[in-house]
């Protein structure tokens, strides 16, 4: 008997401690946590992102009277699961500080509206990148 689980998904454990003490009507779970990349992915995530009781897993649970439907069912959880959203999106610009997908791609470590500002020695504001009044001000504050 082989079970695969899905990508990205490693087994963590299975309690079928439940079933064994006699009650056959109650289901084991198994538990399944992200690959050791994902996890550390997962922990690099803003904690509001953690905490969202709808944002990524870390881990999923699975329910079944068997070891095979309950990794069934942990596989389908886990497939179904919200991705960790790319790096990409969380740049954070280190001296604006936009954040959360807004901060566009950075050139050491600030986004374009910082580098253009202080490469040019006057505020450029970039229309594609959405700024926050405190962020612009940051922004303007290269030139002070
Ligand atoms: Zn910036």
């Amino acid at each position: 008997m082989t079970i695969e689980i899905v990508n990205g998904w490693r087994f963590q454990s299975a309690d079928f401690s439940v079933q064994a003490s006699g009650k056959d009507t109650a289901s084991g779970i198994v538990t399944l946590v992200r690959s050791p990349d994902d996890k550390t992915r997962w922990h690099d995530m803003p904690e509001e992102l953690k905490d969202d009781d709808y944002g990524p897993p870390l881990y999923v649970v699975g329910h079944g009277m068997t070891l095979e439907k309950a990794i069934t069912d942990a596989n389908l959880k886990a497939s179904l699961a919200k991705r960790i959203p790319g790096n990409m999106e969380y740049n954070v610009c280190v001296t604006c500080k936009a954040s959360d997908g807004r901060a566009g791609n950075l050139i050491n470590g600030e986004c374009m509206n910082c580098y253009d500002t202080r490469m040019r020695g006057e505020l450029v504001v970039h229309a594609n990148l959405n700024r926050t009044e405190v962020e612009l001000q940051r922004t303007f504050g290269i030139l002070v």
